[in-house]
């Protein structure tokens, strides 16, 4: 077969990257939601085309007869690192140590009109490994955070560079082999460069498939539960009930005419008075406590291990805390009263048993006036508020 190196590497391997960073954004432009776009989408774009273009001038270069006057390979590499270190941190939201390193990244492109080739390749090289390095904790730190091992390649391309720089810089200065060690280091660099393209798309990805799993599960107004979500965190609970004998509560929420405060300031408002019911639900559980909005203006709370008197005393503290004094919300000051329905079950429980017969309590709180708690033990009824007994 015909040796197709070494005069044609420079072009091949320009057309690689090229390929690759074309398809790895048109991937993630597709993907990214206009009205949610990934974080850190804008400058890690700036990124791969100022890379590309760095690229090319690298390309140009090897090709080039005669030595180019300015070393705009190795000012390309300087900026470009930088740019990854800035990108990775407007993904991660970490923007610490950006005007230190740029201050850094500003004298080494300066000194490519003073430093001789040697010396500017070995500055080239450190400074392009420290905003590596630099980008590679970020995305680490990131990467841990967010369950998203995208971000840990992006981690491991900084690995790369961190390694093979010094084996690069020893083989230039004392190993006495300039070629290989300008070869090293050119390696480390396009594969740091591949592996980043990989670990954006791929942190994208597991971001959007987060994202969709969400949705299943999490309602997007308050970000609690929904049904579905609901009956994903019970299955552990309700086996834990079942294995012990342990009782279990729910107590339905709903909030009491809700279609006037819609009527009288919006359905905007109607939302946020929706959002901070919810808000005001959660603070009052227990970390064990599962709170899920379970319709317009509904909601579930399951308590594991929660007998019916306790459940009771939780309801009653919400609906005080909820209708003691008018909400503010949009600037209204909008009266808001609850009414919940308590059941409970002992031992196996299923959960749209469980559910109707607090639904159904809360049915029969409505019916007694509103604003109060309703429970049913062993289907005898107990209204409980201060203005009503039954
Ligand atoms: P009550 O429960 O006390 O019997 O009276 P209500 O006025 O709350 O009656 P109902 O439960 O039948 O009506 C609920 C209203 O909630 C109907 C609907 O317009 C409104 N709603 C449902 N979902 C949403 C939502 O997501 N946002 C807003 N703003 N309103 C909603
Ligand atoms: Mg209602
Ligand atoms: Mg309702």
């Amino acid at each position: 077969m015909e040796q197709i190196f070494p005069e044609n590497w420079a072009v091949l391997h320009l057309g690689l990257i090229f390929s690759i960073t074309l398809a790895q954004m048109l991937v993630v432009y597709v993907l990214s939601d206009s009205s949610n776009p990934p974080a850190g989408l804008g400058l890690f774009s700036v990124y791969f085309m100022a890379a590309l273009l760095g690229w090319i001038a690298f390309t140009l270069q090897q090709e080039a007869a005669a030595p180019l006057a300015v070393d705009v390979p190795a000012v390309a590499a300087i900026l470009n690192s930088y740019i990854l270190f800035m990108a990775a941190g407007q993904r991660s939201g970490n923007q610490r140590g950006r005007i230190l390193l740029g201050i850094v990244c500003l004298l080494g492109c300066l000194s490519v009109f003073f430093l001789p080739a040697q010396l500017m390749f070995a500055t080239q090289i450190s400074l392009a490994t420290l905003f590596f390095a630099a980008a590679g904790i970020l995305s680490a730190l990131r990467s841990l955070r967010e369950k998203n091992v995208g971000d840990m390649v992006i981690a491991y391309a900084a690995l790369l560079m961190v390694v093979g720089t010094p084996i690069a810089l020893y083989q230039v200065s004392i190993g006495g082999d300039s070629n290989l060690g300008q070869i090293i280091a050119f390696g480390a660099h396009s594969w740091a460069y591949v592996l980043v393209a990989v670990g954006f798309l791929a942190s994208v990805l597991i971001e959007y498939q987060q994202h969709l799993s969400h949705l299943a599960t999490e309602d997007p107004l308050t970000r609690l539960l929904n049904r579905r979500g609901l009956q994903d965190a019970l299955r552990i609970s309700i086996a834990h009930a079942r294995r012990h004998g342990l009782p279990t509560s729910a107590i339905m929420i709903d909030i009491d005419y809700f279609k006037r405060v819609n009527d009288s300031f919006g359905h905007e408002t109607g939302d946020h008075v929706i959002q901070l019911v919810a808000s005001m639900i959660e603070r009052l559980c227990r970390e064990s406590d599962v709170v899920a909005r379970t319709g317009g203006e509904e909601f579930l709370i399951i308590l594991a291990d929660t007998d019916s008197a306790s459940a009771r005393i939780l309801a009653e503290r919400v609906r005080q805390a909820v209708g003691e004094r008018p909400l503010v919300v949009d600037q209204h000051r909008i009266p808001v009263t609850i009414s919940l329905g308590v059941a409970s079950a002992s031992g196996e429980f299923n959960l749209d048993e469980l559910s109707q017969e607090a639904d159904q309590a809360m049915y029969l709180a409505k019916r007694g006036g509103r604003n109060r708690v309703a429970s049913v033990e062993n289907k005898p009824v107990h209204l409980s508020n201060d203005s009503m007994e039954i």
